[in-house]
């Protein structure tokens, strides 16, 4: 088990700032979101709760997703299939995503050169950024991709 009070911490803070309401439903998503091994549409982390005995309705889980979002413990991904995708992004470093076409796989890399490219544009251009995405679309070399013709 991780180590979550700081994550909690931050989320009260967040709360109380915008004048949210702090419920133990919210904490209780929190905590199966920062759980949740990988990359999840809000449905997936709904149903992972339901099948664990909770009571959190469907309409809390997608709105809090957002409030995660927006006070930085959760990052919101795009892998080209028109679903929003999240996952967790505390006390992980900031990464980008091989998304093969074929079998769905997503592979996760970091590579520092990339941020110094954003960095580069942004001061060019006079932008400040709050986050990039940087995806790359293609085929993977698993065998069980190979064989899916
Ligand atoms: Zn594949
Ligand atoms: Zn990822």
């Amino acid at each position: 088990m991780m180590d979550k009070s700081n994550a909690h911490e931050q989320f009260k803070k967040f709360l109380k700032k915008g004048k949210h309401r702090i419920t133990p439903e919210r904490f209780e998503v929190l905590d199966f979101a920062l759980e949740y091994k990988g990359h999840f549409a809000a449905d997936e982390l709904y149903i992972k709760m339901k099948n664990n005995d909770s009571n959190v309705s469907r309409a809390t889980v997608y709105n809090t997703l957002e409030l995660l979002e927006q006070c930085d413990l959760l990052a919101k991904r795009h892998f080209g299939d028109n679903k929003k995708y999240y996952e967790s992004s505390f006390n992980r470093k900031n990464h980008d995503h091989l998304i093969c076409t074929k079998c769905g796989k997503i592979t996760e890399f970091s590579n520092a050169k990339i941020n110094e490219v954003v960095d580069s544009i942004c001061s060019q251009l006079g932008f400040e950024s709050s986050g990039y995405s940087f995806n790359i679309f293609g085929r993977c070399k698993d065998e069980k991709c190979e064989n899916k013709e």
